[in-house]
């Protein structure tokens, strides 16, 4: 028995996420298609929480409600903005 033996254990959860969520500063040139941009919003329609993605162009995000489909695309205005969250009204 070596105690120079250690025991590498890789703990998922402490493991810095693939999908950070951009903070200010982040520049769209780091947001490759796994690590892309999403916000976090509420479908009214639905009472639903979900995420949606930005587009591949950056310009804006788009998604659907998870449960009746229903498309929301958010535009990236001029300098962005601070909101992460917002509400499908
Ligand atoms: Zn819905």
């Amino acid at each position: 028995m070596s105690d120079d033996q250690a025991y590498i254990i890789d703990i998922r959860g402490l493991a810095p996420p693939p999908n950070v969520p951009p903070g200010p500063g982040t520049t769209p040139a780091r947001a490759g298609l796994l690590g892309r941009p999403w916000v976090g919003i509420r479908f009214d329609c639905c009472g639903i929480y979900s995420r949606i993605y930005r587009d591949a162009d950056g310009a804006a995000y788009h998604g659907r409600c998870p449960r009746c489909l229903r498309q929301v695309r958010l535009r990236v205005g001029a300098g962005g903005t601070c909101c992460r969250f917002f509400v499908a009204e």
